[in-house]
């Protein structure tokens, strides 16, 4: 944490690498970590200094770093093939997991469409929708409604879905703007109220929305069950059925973005699930690939697919990325689908989850926390901070976590953990100690 010498990899990398989502004077004080090895849920750096990855990588990791099956799966497929163009030429990763993942939504969500990373999948959706209604005589229906807080991306389609200020700010004038509905936040819940009564008042305002608008609204698009980026937002799953049957009623087409929340993150394979209702094009990116290469996908309903499906090639859903369904990032996703399969994995996170709570109790119970929550794999809380000791919060947490091994990157004032689907209840406990210690000495630091 001290000044690196000028030749370590932190200052190197501070010379040469633009950071993402880094203002990178900062990195002159506080020098990116640097990563020499993984195994498991530790990373090492340089100076054999270990950390627990208690965010999974930017929640993309699920089984650890350096996993024994998906590096065997993974050096079996670069005898095979790396990589081949999906235009007029496929290959037996890609086929399989599409297989694999349409059998998963029970053949309800049946073609994959394949890119590389989340906000590509987000721009496909959201063209999807609007050249599906084009191609049966609706090319009105252009505009989308997103809700408050949500996150879907940087690049500017999935940009102007994003309500995030601070992200947006500078692109404004290149941005289309959405209709932004009421937040489901269950955090919004008045005095007697519960999750579910600010979910039927966010749907509200949703169908307002769609009252007014529905000839111009091509779909809806929504996180379901947690906004992440928006600091760990949880709602009612009751939002997400309510969705689906605005959208029905109205004409509308219901977006999931699960590139964060699936994959288990949110204790089913699909968030969906919990709200028992499909959506019409879901997009996965993150996890899927077991966080070991790019990958994301677009799943779509038959009626989608079928208002493609013409011998007018310009009725084509003509999009591509040179890198679509890179057979070894299919193949690193079809081994992440077998563990899921031959681990129970699933059944062994809901016992974890109970684990992990009991340790994060103190942390829970402390009055300087508020709405500690947690969605499957996905614990959060909310520290309670005066305005002149919040701005610095989280990156001060983030430095106490490190001296104590552990990753993490509050969000605001928001505490998280996303982890690896491979920690033990020793972990679980170790972790609850040092992440109330790290909490501890952020406060006492101001
Ligand atoms: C991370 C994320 C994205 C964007 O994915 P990238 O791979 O970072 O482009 C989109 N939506 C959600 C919900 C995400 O969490």
């Amino acid at each position: 944490m001290n000044t690196p010498h000028p030749d370590s990899l932190a200052a190197r990398s501070s010379r040469s690498v633009w950071h993402p989502c880094t203002q990178m004077r900062r990195h002159e004080s506080l020098p990116p970590i640097a990563v020499e090895r993984g195994h498991g849920p530790w990373l090492y750096d340089t100076d054999d200094r270990r950390y627990l990855d208690a965010i999974s990588s930017w929640w993309v990791n699920l089984f650890g770093h350096t996993n024994a099956r998906i590096n065997r799966a993974l050096t079996d497929q670069l005898g095979r093939l790396e990589h081949a163009m999906l235009a007029g030429f496929t290959h037996e990763p890609v086929v399989a997991l599409s297989e694999k993942l349409a059998a998963l939504t029970g053949h309800a969500l049946g073609r994959c469409f394949y890119a590389s990373d989340g906000a590509s999948a987000v721009e496909i959706a959201l063209k999807m929708s609007v050249h599906a209604w084009r191609n049966i005589g609706h090319s009105d229906k252009t505009e989308f409604i997103c809700i408050a807080g949500g996150y879907h991306g940087e690049t500017l389609g999935a940009l102007g879905v994003t309500d995030t200020a601070l992200f947006r700010a500078p692109y404004e004038a290149m941005l289309r703007p959405a209709h932004i509905a009421a937040s489901p936040d269950a955090r919004l819940a008045l005095p007697g109220e519960r999750a579910s009564d600010v979910a039927t008042r966010a749907l509200a305002d949703v169908e307002r929305l769609l009252q007014e608008r529905h000839g111009r609204i091509a779909a809806v698009i929504v996180e379901p069950l947690v906004q992440c980026a928006n600091g760990m937002a949880m709602h009612d799953p009751a939002y997400v059925a309510g969705l689906r049957k605005l959208c029905d009623a109205y004409g509308a087409h219901l977006i999931a973005d699960e590139i964060a929340v699936g994959c288990g993150r949110s204790g089913s394979f699909f968030a969906c699930e919990q709200a028992g209702v499909w959506p019409d094009l879901l997009c996965l990116s993150k996890g899927i690939s077991g966080g070991y290469l790019p990958l994301s996908l677009v799943m779509a309903r038959e009626h989608i697919y079928q208002a493609f499906y013409d011998d007018d090639v310009r009725r084509g859903f003509l999009h591509s990325h040179s890198y679509t369904g890179n057979a070894l990032a299919c193949r690193a996703a079809l081994e992440t689908l077998a563990i899921f399969e031959d681990d129970d994995v699933l059944e062994r996170n809901r016992r974890f989850a109970h684990t992990m709570t009991a340790a994060l109790h103190p942390l829970a119970q402390d009055a300087r926390i508020a709405h500690f929550r947690r969605t499957g794999m996905i614990w959060a809380c909310d520290v309670r901070l005066d305005h002149a000791r919040a701005s610095d919060f989280a990156r001060r947490f983030a430095q106490e976590a490190a001296r104590r091994e552990v990753l993490m990157r509050p969000i605001g004032n928001t505490l998280y953990l996303m982890p690896p689907y491979i920690l033990d209840d020793a972990h679980a406990a170790w972790l609850g100690r040092r992440v109330y210690e790290a909490f501890e000495a952020a406060m006492g630091m101001q």
